[in-house]
């Protein structure tokens, strides 16, 4: 029966394919007793999924070792060397040898190695406990015959919608790229990092369908929408029909975009609003550059540590940032230094936080990590020697952390010249103003000239005012950008960059909506950066209206009492002025 599953659009694209469900969670075990004589059948089983599972693990070890890379491989090595532990293999075969089924003696061994593991005083130990989880649901799978437990069953069926309940990092290695159309999860919503990562991919995504994995069964035939975010099982003929209809229009919309790529990104009252692309992946740059952006506003530098149980080297920092600097010639390229933890990859030796996005991530680590914030600077200042790099720093809420993190790139600066490497010394260094304590006191960064760029993150701008999880998918329609006390905080950034003389940026997800990006040129800003996928849309946006209609929009938009008033009074006025606008009402 026809079914419509609604989530939120993550990444445009239609994708028509079969649904198959990755159930990457422990399953439900149940107790099974056995009689004596089942005893060495069930040990044989218990061995024989032993070896298929290390084997399975060799083979993914190697596939990403040579896909991606040595570092992301050793996830799986870690992996490997839990189910080599002899005292696991021993555990278990007593447990069996007491009449305990081979599936149910593995799950209470494994249980209980979690839970030691999770009580462990040393963070590295804490760490450990994601992949003791892997190889759980693994050799569970295994034991319990459960194809939908096991990424490399699912990659053999063509044109598959992968559904999953999240869409971790050591999950997205596994991935073979080819062969999914599409992603949907039941969590996150559209600036999580799995749709930052599906963007990156160009996969049509949908996230927050909450209940997608518990409502489907898998092999149902679908058609998702990333525009819409709508996931229709089951479609008619019609449904098909349309969605190809819609995949036409989606390819002449790409022609007209194309046709837009040499032209200037000026409003109707000559004032340029400068788009540039936000880059989060290295081997993305090459295409980022086509899609007509002025360089690069925002690049996320912890895609670089995707998945992987180590930091990356200077020297593969600096060949990663160098690709993007090249890629975009001589055009400004702002490359943020690593915002992790939150919601933003966990890495292998850092402990988990009950409260992640008010905890230990971005900045905050850096500063206390200085050899690997170093590391970082001086990849950074190396790469800077072949282009216009901005060096930006992100989740800045007090002054102290400018500073410091200054005094360690000039020591950056003088390791590298202690190399006999010549750096520039007038790399700009720029702020992400992301936490309402940055745009409320922004003018303390201007007042000595601490930084040369405001770049405002709405992400985390919108999450940490109004107080909404960026990531909790029953919380997305409080998540409200056009909220006053957003726009107020935004209009502040401005005033104050202006005052300073600064450039003042916008590179969270609102750059990229239409309705927003009209309402952020009527606030002032006159850079933003987005998906490289929207750069065209929102040219044509910038070429529709005027700055004098934009800020009228706005004025009105500040005035109103409520997101919901801000955004009509928006729209009828975006309307009136884009005549067309049914070609990007969706997207409105
Ligand atoms: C933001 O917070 O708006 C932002 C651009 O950064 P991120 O989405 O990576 O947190
Ligand atoms: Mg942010």
């Amino acid at each position: 029966m026809k079914r419509k599953l609604v989530g939120i659009g993550a990444s445009p694209g239609i994708a028509v394919g079969t649904v198959q469900l990755l159930r990457w969670e422990v399953p439900d075990v149940p107790h099974r007793i056995i009689p004596d004589d089942a005893i060495p059948a069930e040990q044989l089983r218990f061995r024989n999924a032993l070896a298929v599972a290390k084997e399975r693990l060799r083979h993914i070890s190697e596939r990403v070792e040579s896909k991606v890379g040595k570092e992301e491989a050793a996830i799986f090595e870690v992996q490997l060397s839990i189910l080599g532990d002899p005292d696991l293999t021993r555990g278990v075969q007593d447990l069996i040898h007491q009449n305990i089924a081979a599936e149910k003696a593995f799950d209470i061994w494994m249980i209980e190695s979690r839970q030691r593991f999770a009580r462990a005083a040393s963070p590295m130990v804490r760490e450990r406990v994601g992949d003791l989880t892997d190889v759980h649901i693994r050799v569970l799978s295994l034991l319990m015959d459960l194809s939908d437990h096991a990424p490399e069953d699912i990659q053999k069926v063509p044109n598959t919608i992968l559904v999953t309940h999240d869409l971790t990092p050591s999950l997205t290695v596994q991935l073979d790229r080819k062969s999914i159309a599409a992603i949907a999860t039941d969590a996150g919503t559209r600036t999580s990092h799995v749709a930052i990562l599906a963007r990156s991919l160009n996969l049509p995504a949908i996230v927050g369908l909450r209940t997608a994995t518990t409502d489907l069964r898998g092999g149902e035939k679908a058609v998702l929408d990333g525009s819409t975010g709508v996931l229709t099982v089951n479609p008619s003929h019609e449904d098909i029909e349309w969605s190809r209809e819609r995949e036409r229009q989606d390819a002449l919309a790409e022609e007209e975009n194309r046709r837009l790529l040499s032209l200037e990104s000026i409003t109707t009252d000559g004032i340029c609003v400068t788009l540039r692309a936000n880059v989060d992946l290295p081997e993305e740059a090459e295409l980022a550059a086509q899609s007509g952006a002025e360089g690069v506003g925002l690049m996320r530098t912890e895609f670089l540590v995707l998945g992987r149980a180590t930091m990356p080297d200077e020297e593969e920092q600096y060949r990663a940032y160098k690709r993007v600097v090249e890629a975009f010639g001589g055009k400004p390229v702002v490359i943020r230094t690593f915002d992790i933890g939150g919601d933003k990859l966990p890495i292998g030796g850092f402990p988990t936080e009950p409260n992640p996005f008010l905890g230990w991530r971005a900045i905050r680590m850096c500063l206390d990590q200085p050899d690997l914030f170093r590391t970082q600077l001086r990849a950074l200042l190396r790469a800077a020697a072949h282009g216009d790099v901005r060096i930006m720093l992100p989740l800045i809420v007090t002054l102290d952390e400018v500073r410091a993190a200054r005094a360690l790139l000039e020591e950056a600066a003088l390791q590298l010249e202690r190399r006999g490497v010549s750096v520039r010394t007038d790399v700009p260094l720029g702020v992400m103003i992301e936490t309402p304590a940055a745009a409320v006191a922004a003018d303390t960064f201007t007042r000595d000239g601490d930084v040369q760029f405001f770049s405002i993150g709405t992400n985390d701008l919108v999450q940490y005012t109004l107080a909404v999880d960026r990531g909790n998918a029953n919380l997305s329609s409080r998540f409200t950008p056009l909220h006053p006390a957003v726009l107020r905080l935004i209009q502040r950034t401005v005033q104050v960059g202006e005052g300073a003389g600064l450039e003042v940026a916008v590179c969270g997800e609102m750059a990229s909506q239409p309705l927003m990006a009209f309402a952020l040129i009527g606030l002032g800003v006159r850079q933003l950066s987005v998906s490289p996928r929207s750069v065209s849309l929102v040219k044509r946006i910038v070429r529709s209206i005027s700055v004098a209609t934009a800020e009228e929009a706005a004025t009105a938009a500040l005035a109103s009492p409520t997101a919901e008033l801000a955004r009509r009074e928006l729209h009828g006025r975006l309307r009136t002025a884009l005549p067309e606008l049914g070609l990007v009402e969706e997207e409105v």
